[in-house]
């Protein structure tokens, strides 16, 4: 529990917010600024900045309740795709410092669209290899 944390607040239910599911370590409510009609968020009530701060177990437990809500935004919503999205830090574009991951369900010609484009950088074979093997290295 952080005091000055918006998200917290909601978890302290000290702040109202249109819940859709909960459990003892998460809960998923409704985006007051909705990119499209149902877009949620799923949060860890642990108070936790990054994505590094979570147990396994936290982490494990959001991705859970999007396979567990995914059914009933796409019957509801009468939706066919949803996009996940996570700011994992400043740099990444997370505004609010509470790890949270978005749904957001995707209607036809909503005119959404995802911000990112290939990397102009070439990256050779052994670059990918010596890259991946930093990676499985460090973990
Ligand atoms: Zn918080």
């Amino acid at each position: 529990m952080n005091n000055f944390c918006v998200f917290c607040k909601i978890i302290q239910k000290e702040i109202p917010a249109n819940i859709v599911y909960e459990t003892e370590q998460i809960i998923s409510f409704l985006d007051i600024l909705p990119i499209n009609k149902g877009h949620l968020l799923i949060i860890p009530k642990r108070h936790s900045i990054r994505i590094r701060e979570l147990t396994l177990e936290e982490s494990g437990e959001i991705f859970k309740a999007a396979r567990k809500i995914i059914p009933s935004m796409e019957k509801i919503l009468k939706i066919e795709g949803t996009n996940f999205h996570l700011s994992d830090g400043k740099i990444a574009g997370q505004e609010i410092e509470h790890v949270h991951l978005h749904l957001i369900p995707r209607y036809p010609q909503d005119g959404q669209a995802l911000g990112f484009t290939r990397s102009s950088e070439k990256f050779t074979q052994t670059d990918l290899k010596a890259i991946a093997l930093d990676l499985k290295n460090a973990l």
